[in-house]
C-alpha cells in the first residue's frame, strides 16, 4: 500500500530547525496545517542535503532563522485543499501521488514571471529558505511533512525511480536543464564543464544523453574526475589556476582548445575567468557556480565581440526546466550512476550526525529519510 495512505496525518510532525551557523539542528514539533485552496501537505520520503544547505549551516551564506533547511525533497501527497493544487501540466494532484516540486514559489502574474523569470518573482519565496513561522512554518525538506503552496511547480514522479536518483531533480538537475536551455543546441557540440560536483556530473551526463561530440570536465579533485568519466565525460583534467595555459592543456588532452558550450558550475573566480576564455566562435558560456559574493575577474571584451560569444548567468530554473529534469532522470537516471552519488542516508533523528558526515567526508550528497 502506498505509504502516504497507510499513515494518517497526525496533528503534529517533526522538523529539524536551523537556528544559527555552527549550532546543531534542533528537532521540533509543528502542527500540520490544513491545506487551503491550491495547497497540499506532502509526507517527505527523502531529502538530500545540497551544498547550499551546507554553506548555510557553516555560515558561509546568511539565511533567515529559525528555518527548516533542505529543498531537494520528494514525497507523497497526503492532504489536499478544497481546490487541489495542480501539477505543471495543469492536472489536479491526487492523494498518494509521488511528487517533487520547484524550490521557488512564484506568483505567475508579475512582470518577471511573465518575462520567463519566475525564479525572480516580485513575491518570491523559496522552500528551505524562509523563516519557519506560523501556518507556513513547514516549508523545508528536513522534516516529516511540508506544505506546498499556490505557485509551486509540482511534477508527478513514477514510483520506480529511486529517491536517491530523483531527489536532486529540483535543484542540480533542473538548474543544469536551465543552463542547456540557454546553450542549445547540444547535439554534435563540444562541451566544456568547470566543476565535477552534483551540477557538473549532471551536466556531463545530460551532454552525453543529448549527443554532444566531446565532453571535457575540469575539477581540482581527482576523485571527482574519476566519477565524471562514469557520467559521460570523454576527457577530464585536474586543473588549478596555476598560470599554466589551459587552452594548451586542453588541446594536448582532447585536440580541442576552444569549445561550443562552456558551463561553469564550481564558483571559483579563476575558473569563471577561464570559462569566459574557452569559447570558440559562436560559443554559449553559461555561469551558475558563483552563488556567493566573489571578487571581480579580468574580462576581455575584444574576444567576446570577435568570437560572437554569449555569456549568460543562470540562477535556479523555470517549471519547464524542472519537468525536463525529471524527464531526463526518468530516461537516463539509471544509465549513469546517479544513485551512488548519495553516499549515505540517515533518519531525521540523526540529522546532525548526517551533517557532520557531509562536512567531514564531502560526499556528493547525503540523504535524510524522515
Ligand atoms: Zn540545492
Ligand atoms: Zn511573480
Amino acid at each position: 500500500m502506498n505509504p502516504a495512505l497507510s499513515s494518517p496525518c497526525g496533528p503534529d510532525c517533526r522538523a529539524a530547525v536551523f537556528h544559527a551557523p555552527g549550532q546543531p539542528l534542533q528537532l521540533q514539533s509543528f502542527p500540520v496545517p490544513v491545506p487551503e485552496d491550491d495547497e497540499a501537505v506532502v509526507r517527505i520520503s527523502c531529502c538530500t542535503v545540497c551544498g547550499s544547505d551546507l554553506h548555510t549551516l557553516t555560515g558561509a551564506r546568511a539565511e533567515v532563522t529559525p528555518s527548516i533547511l533542505g529543498h531537494e525533497a520528494v514525497g507523497f501527497v497526503e492532504r489536499l485543499g478544497p481546490r487541489p493544487l495542480r501539477d505543471v501540466a495543469g492536472v489536479p494532484l491526487n492523494l498518494g501521488d509521488r511528487v517533487t516540486w520547484s524550490t521557488v514559489i512564484a506568483c505567475g502574474t508579475c512582470d518577471r514571471c511573465r518575462a520567463g523569470l519566475p525564479q525572480k518573482c516580485r513575491q518570491l519565496s523559496k522552500y528551505g529558505h524562509d523563516r519557519a513561522l506560523g501556518r507556513q512554518a513547514l516549508n523545508g525538506g528536513l522534516a516529516e511533512r511540508i506544505l506546498l503552496r499556490r505557485g509551486s511547480a509540482v511534477v508527478k514522479l513514477p514510483d520506480d525511480l529511486p529517491d536517491e536518483i530523483v531527489c536532486p531533480a529540483n535543484c542540480a538537475t533542473a538548474t543544469v536543464a536551465a543552463m542547456y536551455r540557454c546553450a542549445e543546441p547540444v547535439a554534435g557540440q563540444r562541451v566544456l564543464i568547470f566543476g565535477a560536483g552534483m551540477l557538473g556530473l549532471t551536466a556531463a551526463a545530460m551532454a552525453a544523453a543529448r549527443g554532444a561530440c566531446a565532453i571535457a570536465v575540469l575539477d581540482t579533485q581527482p576523485r571527482r574526475l574519476e566519477l565524471a568519466r562514469e557520467f559521460g565525460a570523454t576527457a577530464t583534467l585536474a586543473w588549478t589556476a596555476d598560470g599554466s595555459d589551459l587552452s594548451e592543456s586542453l588541446r594536448e588532452l582532447t585536440g580541442q582548445a576552444l569549445w561550443d558550450i562552456v558551463l561553469e558550475v564550481c564558483g571559483a573566480p579563476a575558473a569563471v575567468a577561464a570559462a569566459c576564455q574557452q569559447g570558440d566562435i559562436g560559443a554559449r558560456i553559461v555561469l551558475a557556480g558563483s552563488v556567493m559574493p566573489t571578487p571581480d575577474i579580468p574580462f576581455n571584451p575584444e574576444q567576446v565581440i570577435r568570437r560572437c560569444l554569449t555569456i549568460r548567468g543562470m540562477h535556479n530554473y523555470t517549471p519547464a526546466d524542472l519537468l525536463a529534469a525529471v524527464t531526463f532522470l526518468q530516461e537516463h537516471g539509471r544509465r549513469f550512476p546517479f544513485a551512488k552519488l548519495v553516499a549515505n542516508t540517515f533518519p531525521l533523528d540523526r540529522v546532525n550526525e548526517a551533517v557532520a558526515h557531509a562536512l567531514e567526508q564531502r560526499p556528493i550528497r547525503i540523504g535524510i529519510r524522515p
